[in-house]
């Protein structure tokens, strides 16, 4: 997918020649860097690439590349696997699927390297794309960086990472580093209104200006978020009722919306100003005179904790309810 705000690196250094054997893309998360790692994939793919260097869109390669079957591109995304297996196998287990869709495995990484051994069938490249990057299990990590010193003839890696640091150091000392440039707000705007979103600043503000982020928030997110409301700004004491609008799907939505709410309510009493909920601001700004600074504190350590623990197996109920108890503390009895 092309995004006006990488126009300038992909002529400088993606148009034309040949490319480092391994690269990492680093980049703030939900700015398109899946986006344009696709986009230098399927230029190495296609049969007959425009003056530009892009893909022409119409060959045979393209148009397998764009139906996810190119016989010489493989892809290691735990969330694009999450999205093709809605419609997939019923017979793992809950525990299993949650684990594949948040770590890349050490078998998936043999797979990709088996892949690499097999001569292209379409006799250009063959890529392999690891998005995100960091969460390859270690031993998945290892495996690949056996594959990274002696890489097959013809073979492109492209890693994209938010957080390059979780990163094996011996991987990135493997790679050639590139960070993908951010856009400016009214770039993300606009591309955010040619995606159909409605209220484009707002979505923005909620995760921090990064446009393909705030149009994966999804209809649900905000429902979640005014569903939570009531409750935030201490209208709606009852956190069992909070918890009990909250479903499992939710729950990343859930510590989300907890987690910028926090950091707009130490904003809002230190600066008297807020970044996430615009929206709010006085809600906010009323909310704020009453919670203790340490208490806050002490609750944004607790949902970073409860950020790692997402992708893992847990009570979905209990998750909800211990947090919201817990945010119920800060507020002055009523
Ligand atoms: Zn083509």
């Amino acid at each position: 997918m092309k995004f006006e705000w990488h126009t300038a690196l992909w002529n400088r250094r993606f148009g034309k020649g040949a490319l480092p054997q391994s690269i990492l893309f680093t980049a703030m998360r939900g700015t398109g860097e899946s986006g344009f790692a696709e986009r230098v994939a399927v230029s190495r793919l296609c049969a007959q690439p425009l003056p530009d260097g892009d893909a022409c869109g119409v060959c045979d390669d393209c148009r397998w590349f764009a139906a996810g079957t190119h016989p010489d591109f493989s892809r290691l995304d735990p969330e694009f696997a999450q999205e093709a297996e809605v419609t997939g196998a019923e017979e793992d287990s809950a525990a299993d699927k949650k684990k594949a869709r948040t770590q890349i495995s050490v078998d998936e990484v043999r797979a990709a390297a088996d892949f690499l051994r097999l001569a292209a069938h379409r006799g250009r490249a063959r890529v392999v794309l690891i998005h995100p990057a960091h969460v390859m299990h270690i031993a998945a990590a290892n495996a690949l960086l056996k594959v990274l010193e002696e890489p097959p003839a013809g073979a492109l890696f492209l890693l994209v990472t938010s957080q390059p640091a979780r990163l094996p150091a011996t991987i990135r000392s493997r790679c050639v580093a590139i960070a993908l440039p951010k856009p400016t707000p009214a770039q993300a705007a606009a591309w955010l209104a040619t995606a159909g979103l409605q209220d484009a600043d707002l979505a923005l503000a909620q995760v921090g200006g990064a446009p393909a982020a705030a149009l994966a928030l999804g209809e649900r997110y905000w429902v979640v978020r005014e569903g939570l409301m009531p409750f935030l700004t201490g209208r709606d004491r009852s956190w069992l009722d909070a918890a009990a609008r909250i479903v499992d799907t939710d729950l990343a939505h859930l510590v989300h919306v907890l987690q910028t709410w926090c950091w707009d309510l130490a904003a809002a009493r230190f600066h008297g100003s807020v970044r996430y909920h615009r929206d709010r601001s006085t809600e906010l700004g009323r909310t704020a005179t009453t919670v203790e600074p340490i208490e806050l504190a002490d609750f944004a350590r607790q949902l970073t904790g409860a950020r790692r623990l997402l992708g893992h197996p847990l009570n979905p109920k209990l998750f909800a309810e211990d947090l919201l108890m817990s945010y119920s503390r800060l507020l002055p009895k009523p």
